[in-house]
């Protein structure tokens, strides 16, 4: 490793054609941290206070130098390319399919992914994800292929053989980047050409790489390789090694081929972005201008082991962020004030006194930010929108109870949870106020799994966990009866119909285009012309929660009706989060409030009486309106010899699963599939038996369909009884007959 001074550092980073944003992408397995850590090994930049132990990072054990990678939010390396310096920054994309949003996330602060491929394994489906993601992102890819030795070793191929399947390879991947980019003239512009030097070859193991224009150039043929490994010559391995270090050969390509962040900026902010490009704001973004105001998004949160404050890690799309600034979240609608501001040196943080558009920032002070804000110089609050709001429609739809095996470590758990949920915003954690239990909430079980690791191995926790439960929603099928609603004193009355929320409403909502704090005309209109909802309903949304249910006031000239609608809403929002049915949250309605009488005196109006009122009216539409659970369902993307088709398919339909597509690719098959979360729990084991241990497969948060009916009522029993409530759910008429 490289000793620098923090200056040094700065003044390249001033210069943003000197700076490189990346990541590395891969299938599980196929050699990212492998690759990650050849990277870090070789061309770290090392802090001051680092250098002391600069030997002893140099021979970091293999363990040590997984905790590096996988713990900092972003390593920084310094590269020099003919004779120029170069800053890059390796920023970490988690590979776990389960945590998509995270992925989007870190994605966006890149400009360039290296995309890792086993050389034996080819494209799988997890590679597939990753390189639509980052094409979806507009992110560049370029490829390695990695553990070419597996081809000769474990597969004998001779130096044409390897041959062929490294061009199978590549062919493989662009026909992904035709298919995936969301841009056709990106496609074109980004198809790999091995002969440019889009692609490297090698051994991430053996810490070597190759790319066409560089074995040209140093004289290395393919049979030189192959005949290394075939023999098992440790010395003409180690003399690759030597001659194309893997770091070199990846970062010159880096720098070679990922455009720098201003260059990046000038499509990624247009495509990527949801303001006025433009505004003042939006020209300095396109332009990555340093000198203009500070526009940040924050793809990390964690808190500092050691000072226990947020750090929030992110890229800086305009100005210059320097400690003092004060700045608006824009997603959290708050202000906040930049305390401290450092860069990363190496996988260390050093403190600075600011730092330009187009690098990667770390900063103090930014509490109320999660991963996902954009942060904008407060000044420049009105032209402030958030990145395209990040599309996550994964919820958490698994809960376990944890408790500590020993019960004195509990504010030790509670310190955890609290930091594993601000860190991943996808998990979680809520108290169980009746039983005192913490709940851990996530996508799927291995989702949590992942989390329960964490707390033992990052914080030494042992815990007690529960069966997992999964979370259900209400919904109705059908327009629903208009139904009286009285408040306790009989002085209040509701008039209330609720019906289901169209598709294209939710769809809405979900990519943020209608929303809840939006200008009530501007979402009148969209509501219109996509939606084709009437002028009027449109106009009259007094709210939007999260779980994508409306309320709408239809009301003419209900006196005293303005001075309650707080009130009216709070009931609503209660009787939102527990549907009639089985106390699970209510999904996807629209609550009519026809009519009203309202007592003209506060004291006989206020929520204790008001509530139930709601409350009566809305469960008891509901009730009317075929009412059913949701349940949550899980997309499967499954890879298996095509023997096994045949095989997985029973296992799909076993339960209650739905085959979308089987596609058969001469002896490798891959077969998509969707299955309810409530049937996935024993699927690993029984699809390991049923193919001999030869499946692989990747799963995601796929949505919420009905329960069937004849699974219904034994289903809500359950659901009851778990919850200590009478079996039987209530009748329409038990909220009338008040
Ligand atoms: P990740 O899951 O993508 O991070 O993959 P890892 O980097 O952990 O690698 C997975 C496995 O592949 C490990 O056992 C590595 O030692 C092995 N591996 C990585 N690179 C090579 C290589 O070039 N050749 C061979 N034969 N194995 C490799």
């Amino acid at each position: 490793p490289k000793y620098k001074h923090v200056e040094d550092i700065l003044r390249i980073m001033r210069n943003i054609e000197q700076v490189r944003n990346i990541g590395i992408i891969a299938h599980v397995d196929h050699g990212k941290t492998t690759t990650s850590d050849a990277l870090l090994a070789h061309a770290g930049i090392l802090s001051p206070k680092l250098a002391g132990e600069a030997r002893a990072l140099d021979y970091l054990d293999v363990e040590q130098q997984r905790g590096i990678t996988v713990k900092a939010a972003n390593v920084s390396l310094y590269h020099e390319y003919k004779g120029k310096p170069y800053v890059i920054n390796l920023i970490d994309t988690p590979g776990h399919v389960d945590f998509s949003g995270k992925v989007t996330r870190s994605l966006r602060v890149l400009d360039g992914a290296i995309l890792v491929v086993d050389a034996v394994e080819g494209v799988m489906t997890q590679t597939e994800t990753v390189l639509r993601q980052a094409l979806e992102e507009y992110v560049r890819p370029l490829l390695f292929i990695n553990k070419v030795d597996r081809l000769i070793k474990e597969l004998k191929l001779s130096p044409q053989e390897v041959q062929q399947r490294i061009v199978q390879i590549i062919k493989e991947v662009n026909e992904r980047i035709l298919t995936f980019a969301p841009d056709k003239e990106f496609a074109k512009k980004w198809l790999l050409d091995p002969a440019k030097g889009h692609v490297a070859l090698g051994s991430a193991k053996d810490k070597w790489g190759i790319t066409i224009p560089m074995a040209e150039e140093k004289g290395i043929k393919f049979s030189y390789f192959v005949e290394a490994y075939a023999k098992g010559d440790k010395a003409a391995i180690e003399e690759l090694f030597k001659k194309a270090p893997l770091h070199e050969t990846l970062l010159d390509m880096v720098v070679r081929w990922v455009p720098n962040p201003r260059e990046a900026q000038k499509y990624r902010v247009p495509r990527l972005w949801k303001g006025d490009i433009n505004s003042e704001l939006g020209k300095a973004m396109v332009n990555a201008d340093p000198d203009g105001p500070l526009v940040v998004f924050i793809n990390d949160m964690r808190l500092d082991p050691h000072t226990k404050r947020l750090v929030a890690t992110g890229r800086v799309w305009a100005g210059t962020a320097t400690a003092g600034k004060e700045v608006w979240l824009v997603n959290a609608q708050k202000p906040n004030k930049i305390l401290q501001v450092s860069i990363y040196m190496g996988p260390d943080r050093e403190i600075v006194d600011y730092v330009t558009a187009g690098n990667i920032v770390a900063m103090l002070g930014l509490d109320d930010a999660r991963a996902g804000e954009t942060v904008v110089d407060i000044k420049y609050k009105d032209q402030a929108a958030p990145f395209e709001q990040l599309h996550y429609v994964s919820e958490p739809v698994v809960t376990v109870a944890i408790e500590p095996k020993n019960p004195r470590d509990l504010p030790k758990l509670i310190e955890a949870l609290r930091t594993l949920s601000i860190e991943d915003p996808n998990l979680k954690v809520t108290i169980n106020q009746e039983t005192g239990e913490y709940l851990l909430s996530g996508m799927g079980m291995l989702h949590i799994e992942i989390a329960l690791t964490q707390l033992k191995e990052v914080y030494g926790l042992e815990v007690k966990v529960s069966p997992p439960v999964i979370t259900y929603r209400e919904t109705v099928r059908s327009p629903g009866e208009k139904v009286e609603g009285k408040s306790p004193n009989k002085h209040n009355k509701l008039y209330i119909t609720v019906e289901p929320l169209e598709k294209e409403v939710i769809e809405l909502i979900q990519k943020g285009e209608i929303s809840e704090d939006q200008d009530p005309k501007q979402r009148a209109k969209i509501l219109r012309e996509k939606a084709g909802w009437d002028a009027e309903t449109a106009r009259r949304i007094w709210a939007i929660d999260e779980n994508y249910n409306i309320f709408i006031d239809k009301t003419v000239g209900v006196q005293h009706l303005r001075e309650v609608k707080d009130t009216i809403l709070g009931g609503w929002r209660i009787a939102m989060k527990e549907g009639p049915l089985a106390k699970e949250p209510v999904r996807g309605v629209k609550v009519i409030l026809w009519d009203a009488v309202i007592h003209e005196d506060p004291a006989h109006r206020g929520p204790a009486q008001i509530y139930p009122a709601v409350r009566n009216a809305v469960y008891a539409s509901m009730l009317t309106d075929r009412p059913t659970l949701l349940e949550p369902l899980q997309k499967l993307d499954i890879r298996v010899p095509s023997e096994y088709i045949g095989a997985v398919m029973g296992v799909i339909n076993k339960h209650r699963g739905k085959i979308l597509e089987v596609n058969d690719m001469g002896g490798q098959a891959r077969i998509i599939a969707v299955i309810p979360v409530a049937e996935s729990f024993d699927l690993p084991m029984e699809l390991r038996s049923v193919t001999a241990g030869r499946a692989f497969w990747g799963t995601e948060f796929y949505g919420w369909a009905p329960v069937p009916d004849q699974l219904l009522p034994e289903l809500i029993a359950k659901i009851r009884q778990r919850k200590g409530l009478p079996p039987n759910p209530p009748k329409a008429e038990d909220f009338l007959s008040l």
